[in-house]
């Protein structure tokens, strides 16, 4: 208890006594001989209700001298008075001793219901608790400190609590520590604290004096707080942060340059248009600077699709030198414009894989087209492909600028480039190897990265589970679609749709350039009619065009029981899955996200008629 607390209960035990003393004087007339110390029980009782057991005494004492001298009178001749009173005054001592007893257990078991609840309190937050002396010497510890350090109170107690802090932190703690105990300060500081695990993990240790009124330090009241994951988090977000910011420059830059090779070729056009020469070569340049923009925007989307949970393969038996000769066909003409030389040697047998085609090309052309960038001119490439047991193995060799053994695995991190500005200035954005490890895990197989060090060439070793017979006969199939122009093309009719009718018609045109018969429209009414009237088999429509939405015209053609059979595909910018939800419920049988690949579509208009497909988000 405070002392100023005691100290009070002793001034109440005089006060009270004498308060009660007047007043009984005061009555001495009406009550004569009754109740002489009776109502000294009211200062004891005040006293000890107060200060505890020896305010109450004192009150007692007191009260007993003062009823002795200023109401008792003095004994006579009547022994039998003097007995009685003597009797009185012992009752009155061990009444007052009585209470005051009763009122100290009472402070007690206060005392100890406050004490308990803090313990509860201490124990059930997720902080250490501890508590010291005014010295410093620690006396109490909450469950919660041992669960964490996995010591006992024996070996913490006092100054114990060291052996669980870094030794070369130890010196600089104690300092502060003792120079916080000195001042009566609060406390705060980070530090390492030894988890049970033996883990070191930085705390946050504050530590608060608790004073009485004069100012001393009763004790200390302290709590460690575990800020290890916050830091680790902190790191994790500034390292992200500046990726993002290293992304965004790169991106800018990677954006720039093919928009100002088009600008400059647009620029130049009028001046060179009767010159087929130059025009070719304008030509020639748009369309790479065009491919590669494209190149860049579509990882960006199966970025944000992968990251969204949106790939959806669709596989199929595909033989792994199909693939390699479509990928070889992607990166040739830069293979060519750098003099590069090609090693292709692929396996006497087919070898086939259960793999979405458009992703497996995307992987190898990713990979190839990075050995090509980065080996630059005249530099050798070899790709050579074999089978392992159950799987196949795709080996891409180069003798370009290799990679230094602790970025081997980092360069599958998103936006990682072993030297940045290498990289920009072979248009990357440090996404490519992200896509081919990701597209890779969803096909169940591995890629991996060797190099014997820099300036010593690359090597990356793509493995995919083999897929066995029947399928050995689907080689052809598929050598058959190498050449494009060559697979008959089913008399579909294609209509697109689109607000923006410049993009409706280029498509239109890449289609027809492809002896697609496709129509373009630039607006959702016209369509309804163009397309009741003519019954097109398939329509690409736009989602948000003004005047009626390609929601409404879906719902609309659904109505139509003639026009049941034509295949809906959904072309828009948005890709949520509410919007996936939304073009399913108006009766789309495709949701494709912009921008889409002409190959893709191509290979689309070649699959149908499928019969009515389900609704799903394509990656074309
Ligand atoms: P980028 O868009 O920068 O090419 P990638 O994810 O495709 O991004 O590749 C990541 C990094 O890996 C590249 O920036 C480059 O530093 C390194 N890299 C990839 N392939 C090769 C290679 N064949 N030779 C040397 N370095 C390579």
């Amino acid at each position: 208890m405070d002392r100023i607390q005691k100290l009070l209960g002793y001034v109440i035990a005089v006060v009270a006594s004498l308060l009660v003393l007047v007043c009984r004087l005061a009555l001495s007339d009406v009550l004569e001989r009754q109740a002489e110390l009776l109502p000294f029980v009211l200062a004891v009782t005040a006293a000890a209700w107060w200060g505890g057991l020896l305010p109450g005494l004192c009150a007692t004492v007191l009260s007993v001298l003062l009823g002795i001298y200023f109401i008792i009178p003095p004994p006579n001749q009547l022994q039998i008075q003097a007995l009685a009173d003597g009797l009185n005054a012992g009752i009155f001592v061990i009444v007052g001793t009585t209470i005051s007893l009763l009122c100290e257990a009472l402070h007690a078991s206060r005392r100890r219901e406050t004490e308990s609840q803090f313990r509860t309190l201490a124990d059930s937050i997720p902080q250490l608790v501890w508590m010291a002396r005014p010295d410093g010497e620690r006396f109490w510890f909450n469950k919660r400190w041992y669960d964490y350090t996995g010591t006992t109170f024996e070996r913490v107690k006092g100054f114990g609590w060291q052996a669980l802090r870094d030794p070369e932190e130890l010196p600089e703690i104690c300092e502060s520590w003792n120079r916080a105990v000195k001042a009566g300060n609060e406390w705060e500081q980070t530090i390492r604290l030894r988890r049970k695990d033996g883990e070191m993990r930085w705390n946050i240790v504050r530590a608060v004096p608790v004073k009485n009124a004069r100012g001393e330090v009763e004790c200390w009241f302290g709590t460690n707080t575990d800020i290890q994951d916050r830091i680790e988090i902190e790191h994790a977000l500034k390292n992200a942060d500046s990726c993002k910011d290293q992304f965004l420059a790169t991106l800018a830059h990677e954006l720039r340059n093919p928009l100002a090779s088009i600008s400059n070729a647009v620029q130049l056009w009028p001046a060179v248009r009767n010159d087929p020469d130059e025009v070719r070569h304008i030509w020639h340049i748009m369309e790479r600077q065009v491919r590669q923009m494209s190149r860049l925007i579509d990882d960006l989307l199966d970025v944000s699709r992968i990251t969204r949970g949106q790939i959806t393969l669709l596989p199929q038996p595909v033989d792994a030198a199909f693939l390699i000769n479509a990928a070889v066909e992607t990166v040739q003409p830069l293979m060519t414009d750098l003099r590069q030389r090609l090693t292709v040697t692929l396996p006497d047998e087919p070898l086939f894989i259960n793999g979405d085609v458009a992703r497996l090309t995307q992987v190898f052309s990713n990979i190839l087209n990075n050995s090509a960038k980065y080996t630059g001119q005249n530099g050798e490439i070899s790709i050579h492909v074999s089978r392992d047991d159950d799987k196949v193995v795709f080996k891409f060799r180069d003798n370009g600028p290799g990679i230094p053994a602790h970025m081997l695995e980092k360069i599958f991190e998103m936006f990682c480039q072993v030297d940045d500005t290498l990289g920009r200035s072979c248009g990357g954005l440090g996404i490519g190897l992200t896509l081919v490890k990701r597209f890779v895990d969803l096909h169940g197989g591995t890629v991996v990265a060797h190099s014997e060090g820099v300036g010593k060439g690359s090597e990356f070793v793509v493995t995919l589970p083999m897929l066995h017979a029947p399928y050995q006969d689907r080689r052809s199939d598929h050598s058959e679609q190498t050449s494009e122009h060559s697979r008959p093309v089913p008399a579909h009719r294609v209509l697109i749709v689109d607000d923006d009718l410049e993009t409706a018609e280029m498509l239109a045109k890449l289609l027809r350039s492809r002896r697609w018969d496709a129509t373009a429209l630039g607006d959702g009414f016209t369509a309804l009619e163009w397309i009741r009237a003519r019954r097109p088999d398939v329509v690409f429509l736009d989602i948000g065009m003004p005047g009626i939405s390609g929601y409404e015209v879906a719902r609309k053609l659904r109505e139509d029981e003639d026009l049941e059979e034509t295949f809906l595909v959904a072309l828009t910018g948005y890709g949520q899955p509410d919007d996936l939800r939304l073009a399913r419920e108006a009766g789309f049988n495709l949701h494709l996200t912009k921008p889409v690949r002409l190959s893709s579509l191509d290979d689309l208009l070649f699959k149908l008629p499928v019969g009515r497909m389900s609704i799903h988000s394509g990656a074309v």
